[in-house]
């Protein structure tokens, strides 16, 4: 059965970039819809989310369609995936979702606190049957045919004793994600968010929702969840942009210093070869 929310629910928050506040709202959908984001202040323009919608992946995900876009999605996406929603409209009356705690925990209480249920349908999953690998610069992914969704990243921050070499792996069912996954919260470095300001951006970056780095020392250890948060946030993202596969993804998914475009291009790769791939009714 695909599953959609009990009921409607809403929060407000600070946009990550933009930095003024944000109301969304998440509401149940007939079956078959998939994840749909809605700009109610460009008339109700929506927004499948879906990898072939994704146009920037700079500073975070973001889709695009007749000239509306939202951005940062992974983190919102992340906690869909983690519940198991398959059906969902996401209404924004801004460029991005709220960031709340900078995690995905933050997503997932909310939609625990709205319930879900099951409706008609089944739901679809992309099995990956055929190995599928992308390198750009020192980035790398592999999606390995897995009869389990996992995940394995390996991270290499070796110009800050504050991250260092982390290495992390899972299988991705909705305890472990909600328990290991969802908390970890993002990260950024003190001498980037100088020039994202700079560009107008990371205006709603804080230190109650970024874990801040400053040479070889994190600013605010007091809000970390985990001594190796970072590997797991990165995870986190590499869930939250699968999920845009349009349904759970059945694969091993190796990432090497990986992020958004990394993520993105080996989805294009996957879909570009039909024996890459099979749909299964779970
Ligand atoms: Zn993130």
């Amino acid at each position: 059965m695909r599953r959609t929310l009990a009921k409607e629910i809403s929060k407000s928050g600070t946009a990550l970039h933009e930095g003024a506040t944000v109301n969304m709202t998440l509401s149940p959908v007939e079956p078959g819809t998939g994840i749909v984001f809605r700009r109610s202040d460009l008339g109700g323009r929506e927004i499948p989310a879906l990898y072939d919608r994704v146009g920037e992946t700079r500073l975070g995900t973001v889709i695009a369609e007749g000239g509306a876009t939202v951005g940062v999605i992974e983190h919102l996406m992340a906690a869909v995936a983690g519940a198991q929603i398959d059906d969902l409209v996401v209404t924004l009356d801004g460029p991005e979702p709220p960031i709340l705690d900078g995690d995905a925990l933050s997503y997932f209480q909310l939609i625990e606190e709205a319930g879900t249920r099951e409706q008609a349908g089944a739901r679809k999953a992309i099995k990956v049957i055929k190995s599928v690998e992308i390198t750009i610069k020192d980035a790398q992914i592999r999606l390995l045919p897995s009869d389990a969704p996992e995940y394995t990243f390996d991270l290499d921050y070796s110009n800050t004793k504050a991250i260092g070499k982390q290495s992390y792996t899972m299988t991705f069912t909705r305890e472990n994600f909600a328990r290991d996954i969802a908390p970890a919260r993002t990260f950024g470095f003190m001498h980037e968010l100088d020039m994202l300001h700079k560009m107008g951006l990371g205006r709603g970056a804080s230190l109650t929702n970024t874990i801040a780095i400053e040479g070889d020392n994190v600013v605010n250890k007091d809000i970390m969840r985990f001594p190796d948060e970072f590997v797991r946030h990165k995870i986190l993202d590499a869930i939250g942009d699968m999920a845009l596969a349009g349904g759970p993804l059945i694969a091993r998914f190796e990432g090497v210093k990986s992020g958004h475009a990394t993520n993105n291009a080996v989805l294009r790769a996957l879909f570009a070869d039909a024996a890459n791939y099979t749909v299964v009714e779970i």
